[in-house]
């Protein structure tokens, strides 16, 4: 199941939303513009007029000297008030652009992990990554660049306006071919890109799945048919990089021309008018000068508008992640004592496809409740139940009375927590690692929590100790010495009911044992259900419950199931001879 992308409107209000958190920075970035298009505006009046008074002959050789002189000051003055403008732009960009980095970030760090899980990590790495990086460039060059372009246009035509309507009018020529164009390129622009996306990720994913599993590709022989998949994969992505380039040539094709008519149109225009009186050289002069000035804004707002189209797809799948429906709802329920249930406890990974078929079981506090059987049996599946990692499909897990899925993220893990033979070491001291158990907590307590797992020997012997550096491009640790540093983190995090999956498999038996003696000094009061391989640990464990095919079958004491002679017995009896 792919993770959702956000509609249109959706997306459009969202931004919305981000912008208008910023209007006070916005609005102190207009008109910051607004002072340097006026500034630049100046230049075209003044030479108007004095293209006016020498040609009447009025223009004294003072009254340039001085004309020349304000213009010199204004274009400084301009210049300076651009540099602020423009540097006001580009912080705006780019705390927009960090908010929205960030706010994804937030949201993807509290996915349900469930859906992460079926949607596959690629599908949000790449969001993360190529989507965000593709938006990156309009949303912190971009979009201050469409407001001062806007602005500049604006401001321009309106001050051609005041110098000569009726010249500025010509202005208006380009309006109605551009118009026509964008309604014409628009709604067919942002599908066409979109289906282009969509190509070249199929392509991606056809090659993948190909290289990744070559071996497989040979050993069936399927070579051929792979490679007529891939080549219809490319020819549609070439299909529809052919078709939006047509439209983009078509685009600039009408916009070039329409960018550089303007100042045709105002000397055709201007000349007309003036041989009938209507119109002076100034004029003339200065509302050309504007038609000139307008090139550049144009130039650069049609090369954004086009960005946008080809952003919005990236866009939409960014902002989509937030669209992810949260598989909790928290009811402010506070669960009585800590007691965990399973009723009825039935579950599918797949649809149709039930894993679960209906588990009872009740956690007496503070007991080991040891979990065998067969590999695919579903004890895994059980233990993220318990964790509420996955919601039940139907029936419920509760504790103290209060379903998991009624509890937030954070209360949930105060009550339970899952520890699975993955561990992920965080670049970051080994005190960072083991604090995300708890953000808040102080070395000491940290310290504590390394003691108490029995690890302060070998941390210590390292040369910083706690504060030595490890993960990616640091000390590498053991998977031994990384799955401590995860439980120290769990004892950092104190939940009363914990569920260890084969969480000291990938030790070698004698250190194993040794970690599980010290994990159960410092797990002492905690409910503890533990999925175990090696039965030396169900014999040691309060209860065992044994699962087959989805179901417990067998539930009592070790010595109870050996003397029932069932499965445990004889799995107990399997193991006992190795
Ligand atoms: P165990 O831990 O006892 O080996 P699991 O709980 O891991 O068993 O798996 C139980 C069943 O659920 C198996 O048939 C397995 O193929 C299936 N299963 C496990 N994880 C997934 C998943 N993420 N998606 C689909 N099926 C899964
Ligand atoms: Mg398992």
């Amino acid at each position: 199941m792919a993770l959702p992308v956000a509609p249109g409107r959706v997306a459009m209000r969202k931004t919305f939303g981000i912008m208008t958190s910023y209007r006070r920075r916005f609005a102190w970035v207009l008109v910051l513009q607004v002072a340097a298009v006026l500034a630049t505006l100046v230049a075209p009046q003044l030479l108007g007029r004095l293209v006016t008074r020498v040609s009447e002959g009025t223009g004294t050789v003072g009254y340039v000297d001085g004309v020349v002189a304000v213009i010199v000051a204004v274009t400084i003055a301009g210049a300076a008030i651009n540099r602020f403008a423009q540097m006001y732009a580009r912080t705006l960009g780019e705390s927009v652009f960090a908010d929205l980095r960030e706010r994804m970030m937030t949201r993807v760090v509290h996915l349900p992990l469930s859906t992460v899980e079926s949607a596959g990590t690629g599908d949000l790495v790449g969001r993360t990554t190529n989507d965000v990086s593709r938006i990156e460039f309009l949303v912190r060059v971009g979009v201050p660049q469409i407001m001062v372009c806007t602005v500049t246009i604006v401001f321009t035509i309106v001050a051609a306006a005041v110098s000569d309507p009726v010249l500025a009018a010509g202005l208006l020529v380009v309006v109605p071919p551009v118009w026509a164009m964008m309604s014409w390129y628009l709604p067919i622009s942002v599908p066409a890109y979109r289906a282009e996306s969509a190509a070249h990720a199929r392509l991606n994913g056809a090659v993948t799945e190909t290289v990744e599993n070559a071996e497989t590709v040979d050993a069936l022989g399927i070579g051929r048919r792979r490679e007529a998949v891939i080549a219809d994969r490319v020819a549609q992505a070439w299909g529809l990089e052919r078709y939006t380039a047509g439209l983009r040539l078509r685009l600039f094709l009408v916009l070039d021309v329409a960018w550089r008519s303007p100042v045709v149109v105002i000397l055709i225009w201007g000349g007309f008018l003036a041989a009938r009186g209507h119109a002076t050289l100034g004029a003339i002069t200065t509302v050309s000068l504007y038609a000139m000035e307008l090139r550049k804004p144009i130039a650069q707002l049609m090369f954004w508008i086009d960005l946008v189209q080809v952003s919005q797809a990236s866009l939409t799948r960014i902002l989509g992640v937030e669209e992810v429906r949260d598989d909790r709802t928290p009811t402010g329920a506070v669960p009585d004592g800590t007691r965990m249930a399973l009723r009825g406890v039935r579950f599918s990974y797949r649809q149709g496809v039930e894993v679960l078929h209906g588990i009872d079981l009740d956690l007496v506090p503070g007991e080991r409740l040891a979990v065998v059987g067969p590999s695919g049996s579903g004890k895994s599946t059980l233990g993220r139940m318990l964790a509420g990692i996955n919601p039940p499909t139907s029936g419920s897990v509760t504790v103290g009375g209060v379903p998991l899925t009624d509890l937030s993220e954070a209360e949930l893990r105060q009550h339970v927590a899952l520890v699975t033979q993955e561990h992920h070491v965080f670049v970051g001291t080994i005190a960072d690692n083991v604090r995300l158990g708890r953000p808040d907590a102080d070395d000491g307590t940290i310290r504590r929590a390394i003691e108490a797992i029995g690890a302060n020997s070998w941390v210590d012997a390292l040369g910083e100790g706690m504060r030595t550096m490890v993960g990616s491009g640091h000390l590498t640790l053991s998977p031994a010495q990384a799955q401590e540093v995860a439980l120290a983190r769990l004892v950092l995090l104190d939940p009363h009911t914990l569920i260890l999956d084969e969480a000291t498999s990938l030790l070698d038996p004698r250190s194993a044992r040794a970690l599980e003696r010290t994990l159960s000094t410092a797990l002492a009061g905690r409910t503890v259900v533990e999925v175990v391989h090696r039965l030396y640990t169900a014999q040691d464990a309060d209860r065992v419950a044994v699962v087959m095919d989805g179901r417990i079958v067998e539930l009592g004491t070790h010595e109870q199931l050996v003397a029932l002679g069932g499965e445990y017995a004889s799995l107990w009896e399997a193991w006992s001879q190795e």
